[in-house]
């Protein structure tokens, strides 16, 4: 599989990065998550007072720190043996997560100059062959990738697995929280004018609403099988 990219899209909390790592620990394919940049970007700009609690955007300030304040690296982690994301050297992989940096990702990521920042990133560590997951991986980041997957379930039931996911790393929320949250950003994400969430006219669609990892991966094989000539074991 290596040179070639898997381009994964949809609505928040589709499990596209639970499927997008379970490809990627299957074929060894790098796997890079695009949401987890703008995160990165929303949590500097938090703690460094650019956004405020109704989402007002200072954005001269967020264009200087892009300019040359904000650095992301990575950083094996020893257990999962993926890459953790780190925000001017510091592991923000579980900080990122949370509900506050959740609630205005969205916001944060309509700004261009944070989308063009994050573009840049995913090419320099994506182009040479990767499985990526995101809002406009299929449409504008990587337009001519090699297999493109468009993701979607039922909201409650979106709404539900981020709560579990949550509650496991210990973190308390409420259902009907977390449901907004997960609403709100598919709105937002939906309906901003640069690259908005949107399916590729060539996506293959996958609703997952009753799949489990499992059935989502024979799903795949036959895709494979079929696209790629490979099979998958
Ligand atoms: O995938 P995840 O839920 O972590 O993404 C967080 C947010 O980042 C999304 O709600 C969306 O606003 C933004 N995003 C985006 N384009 C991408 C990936 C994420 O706008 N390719």
């Amino acid at each position: 599989m290596s040179g070639i990219i898997i381009a994964i899209d949809g609505y928040s909390s589709t499990g596209k990065s639970t499927f997008a790592k379970a490809i990627s620990a299957k074929l060894g394919m790098v796997y890079l998550d695009s949401g987890a940049l703008y995160r990165a970007v929303t949590l500097y700009s938090l703690e460094k007072g650019l956004i405020d609690k109704d989402n007002n955007i200072d954005l001269e300030g967020l264009q200087k720190a892009l300019e040359s304040d904000i650095v992301i690296s990575y950083e094996q982690n020893d257990e999962t043996g993926l890459f953790d994301i780190c925000l001017n050297g510091v592991n923000v992989e579980k900080r990122i997560r949370m509900l506050d940096v959740s609630s205005s990702v969205s916001p944060i990521a309509t700004v261009p100059a944070v989308r063009n920042f994050v573009d840049g990133q995913l090419h320099l560590y994506g182009s040479e062959g990767c499985v990526m997951d995101g809002r406009d991986i299929g449409t504008a980041v990587f337009p001519n990738a090699d297999l493109k997957l468009f993701m979607t379930a039922d909201a409650e039931i979106r709404a539900q697995r981020r709560l579990d996911e949550m509650k496991a790393k210990g973190e308390e929320a409420d259902f009907e929280d977390v449901l907004k949250n997960v609403l709100e950003r598919d709105y937002i994400d939906s309906h901003r004018e640069m690259n908005p969430l949107r399916r590729a006219d060539d996506a293959i669609d996958l609703d997952n609403s009753h799949m489990t990892i499992e059935e989502q991966m024979v799903w795949l094989s036959g895709i494979l099988k079929e696209r790629f000539g490979i099979e998958m074991q």
